[in-house]
């Protein structure tokens, strides 16, 4: 395959879903957000950064979050999902792989569909919380909040969903 690939920008996208239950922890964008029902996961259950992180691989071509961190693995129970996300930036930025391409992380845009509850006094500290942990500016961190209007899995409060869309440039090409 050529190795002259005229395009050093590349977009990933990512989405996940996790179920709720009341009396669980709800953590997302590694925020803990005051809730009756919380997460059903293997890890913590930060769903929003599962898809960010499925988002930023996804832009590599590096496989899926499932791929390197799977749910069969006692060593990520209850894992802090913050951790697979700085694990995730290391391996795109080309550490500690240093044959891959390296890149830097341009933009991010989350979208969470959440019932309840309303996550706008968060994401502030989410956009702060992801931003420091990805090495970059909260300007380049957009999480977003919405409801389903009562429709469906997300409405009936049964469980949240998230898509993230990530750009990414090799650093070789492009310098911030
Ligand atoms: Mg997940």
């Amino acid at each position: 395959m050529s190795q002259s690939y005229p395009c050093g920008v590349r977009i990933g996208n990512g989405y996940d879903v996790h179920a709720l239950k009341e009396g669980l922890p709800m953590r997302l964008c590694g925020v803990d957000i005051p809730s009756e029902k919380g997460f059903v996961a293997h890890s913590d259950g930060d769903v929003a950064i599962h898809a960010l992180c499925d988002a930023l691989l996804g832009a590599a071509a590096l496989g899926d979050i499932g791929l390197h961190f799977p749910d069969s693995d006692p060593r990520y129970k209850g894992i802090d999902s913050t951790k697979l996300l700085a694990e995730v930036v290391a391996m795109i930025s080309g550490s500690p792989s240093p044959a891959a391409t390296k890149y830097e992380i341009c933009n991010v845009d989350i979208t969470i569909a959440l019932q309840a509850p309303k996550l706008r006094p968060y994401i502030d500290t989410m956009r702060e919380t992801l931003a420091e942990i990805m090495n970059i500016d909260k300007s380049q961190v957009s999480v977003k909040a919405t409801t389903t209007e009562r429709l469906g899995f997300v409405g009936r409060e049964e469980g949240c969903e998230v898509w993230a869309t990530v750009l990414i440039a090799r650093n070789d090409i492009y310098q911030y």
